[in-house]
C-alpha cells in the first residue's frame, strides 16, 4: 500500500520524502530521547515536527492530488527555515523561545491552510522572497560566527543557509532537481550535527567526565581503604608485641619467649643452642631492706646490663619476677657457660645497689630435645647453683644423672 502510494509522485519529490523523513523524525525524536538539554535545542529540534507532519501529510496526499503535495513539500521546507532562524537568532536563555514550543504545530496548521490550489499559487512570490531574507541572514550568522569563532551555532546556520539554497533553487528550476536534493540531504546533515553536537555530544561528554571523576573517586577511595587497612594492622602488630612484652623491663614474658625458642628449634632442628636462666639472689632481702623501688631499679639495671651484654641474634625474656631467661642461638654449652660467667661477674661488679645472679645453663640438642624439656633442664641447673651457695653458673650436663654427666 504505502510502496503504492509512493508512486504517485515522480523519483525526486520520493527521495525528498525520504530524506526529509528520516532527518527530521531522527531530530524529532532526539526531544524525547535525549534528557537535561538546554532548551533553545528542544525548540529547534522540535521545529522538525513542521517537515515531519507535512511531509506524511503531503505523502498521503499524493494520491489524489499531486500538486498539493509538492505545495505541502515546499511549504514544509520554507516553514522549517523560518522558524530554525528565529530560533537560532534568540538568546539562550530568553523567555521568548518557549513560545516556539507552540510554533511550530501552528505552522503545521499554516502550511496545510496556504497548500490549497487557490492560496498556493498567490504565494510565490513571498515565498521566493522569504527565501531570500533567510538565506542571507543564515549566511551573514555564519560568517559572523566564523569570524567570532562561535562554533556552537555555526553547524545550525550552515544548515539552514543549505537548506534555504535548496528551496531556492526548487523555487528558481519549478522542479526538484538532483542538485535540489544533494543541497537537501547536506542542509539536514549540517542540521542533524548541530543538534549531535549540543544534545548527545554533551550528554556523552558530561557521561565521559562522571565516568572519569567515578573512577578516580574510586582509587582514591581504594587508596584510603588500603592506608587505613595498614594503619589498622600496623597498630594491630603494636598491640601484639605490647601484649607480647614485660612493660616494666620491655623484655619478651614467659610465653613469647617459650614460642621464640619453639619457632628457633622448630625452623633449625640441627642448631646447637643453649638457653641460660639466671635469678637474682637473695632478691627478696633486697626488697625488704631497701624496699620495692630500689627491687624494680635493681631489675631495671640488670635489664640494661643484659641487653648491652648479649649478642644481636641473643634473645632475652623476663620469665617471672626476678627469674629471667636467654636463648643463645649458634652457642654449645661450653661456650655458652663462658658467656653466662663473664655475665655473672658483670652483674656482681657493676650493678648498684650491688646483687648477684645464678645461673643454669641447658643446650639443645644434648641436654634435652624439646623446648619444655630445655627450660626445665635450665631450671633444674639454677636450682642447683642456689644450693651451691648462690652466684655462680652451674651447666646441666654437669648435674648428676643429667644424659651429659655420665
Ligand atoms: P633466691 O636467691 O633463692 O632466688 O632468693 P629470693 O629471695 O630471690 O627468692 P625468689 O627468687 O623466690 O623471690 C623473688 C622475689 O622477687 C619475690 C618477689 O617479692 C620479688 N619480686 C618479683 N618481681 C618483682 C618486681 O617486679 N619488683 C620487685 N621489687 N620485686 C619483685
Ligand atoms: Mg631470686
Amino acid at each position: 500500500m504505502g510502496v503504492s502510494l509512493v508512486l504517485f509522485l515522480n523519483l525526486e519529490n520520493q527521495i525528498f520524502i525520504l530524506i526529509v523523513l528520516a532527518f527530521s523524525f531522527s531530530i524529532f525524536a532526539s526531544v524525547l530521547a535525549v534528557k537535561m538539554q538546554q532548551l533553545k535545542m528542544r525548540v529547534f529540534e522540535l521545529a522538525f515536527a513542521i517537515p515531519l507532519f507535512l511531509s506524511v501529510t503531503a505523502f498521503l496526499t499524493a494520491t489524489y492530488n499531486k500538486s498539493e503535495a509538492t505545495s505541502l513539500l515546499i511549504l514544509s521546507h520554507i516553514l522549517l527555515i523560518v522558524d530554525c532562524s528565529f530560533i537560532l537568532l534568540i538568546p539562550q536563555d530568553a523567555d521568548i523561545l518557549k513560545l516556539f514550543a507552540v510554533v511550530p504545530f501552528a505552522f503545521i496548521g499554516l502550511g496545510l491552510y496556504l497548500s490549497t490550489p487557490q492560496i498556493y499559487s498567490c504565494l510565490f512570490a513571498a515565498m521566493c522572497f522569504l527565501v531570500f531574507v533567510f538565506l542571507v541572514i543564515n549566511l551573514v550568522m555564519l560568517i559572523n560566527n566564523m569570524f567570532h569563532n562561535e562554533k556552537i551555532h555555526m553547524a545550525g546556520h550552515a544548515g539552514l543557509f543549505i537548506l534555504a539554497s535548496s528551496a531556492g533553487l526548487w523555487l528558481y528550476q519549478g522542479f526538484i532537481s538532483s542538485e535540489v536534493l544533494i543541497l537537501l540531504a547536506l542542509g539536514y546533515i549540517c542540521c542533524t550535527y548541530y543538534v549531535y553536537k549540543n544534545t548527545l555530544s554533551v550528554f556523552f561528554r558530561e557521561y565521559q567526565n562522571s565516568k572519569e571523576s567515578l573512577k578516580r573517586m574510586n582509587a582514591s577511595i581504594h587508596a584510603e581503604v588500603i592506608r587505613r587497612v595498614e594503619a589498622i594492622e600496623r597498630s594491630n602488630r603494636k598491640l601484639l608485641e605490647k601484649a607480647k612484652t614485660d612493660s616494666m623491663t620491655g623484655l619478651l614474658i614467659k610465653s613469647a619467649i617459650i614460642e621464640k625458642l619453639e619457632n628457633i628449634l622448630e625452623r633449625s632442628p640441627r642448631m646447637n643452642l643453649s638457653i641460660l636462666m639466671f635469678d637474682i639472689d637473695n632478691f627478696k632481702q633486697l626488697n625488704d631492706s631497701l624496699g620495692h623501688q630500689h627491687g624494680d631499679l635493681c631489675i631495671k639495671t640488670l635489664t640494661n646490663l643484659a641487653k648491652t651484654s648479649f649478642r644481636q641474634d641473643d634473645i632475652i625474656g623476663r620469665y617471672g619476677g626476678d627469674e629471667f631467661i636467654v636463648i643463645l642461638p649458634d652457642t654449645p654449652s661450653v661456650k655458652a657457660f663462658i658467656i653466662a660467667d663473664r655475665f655473672r661477674e658483670l652483674i656482681q661488679s657493676k650493678s648498684n645497689p650491688s646483687i648477684t645472679i645464678s645461673v643454669g645453663i641447658a643446650s639443645f640438642p644434648d641436654d634435652a630435645k624439646t623446648p619444655a624439656a630445655l627450660i626445665e633442664a635450665a631450671d633444674k641447673a639454677l636450682y642447683t647453683s642456689k644450693q651451691k651457695g648462690r652466684n655462680t653458673v652451674t651447666l646441666y650436663s654437669a648435674l648428676q644423672g643429667s644424659p651429659g654427666s655420665s
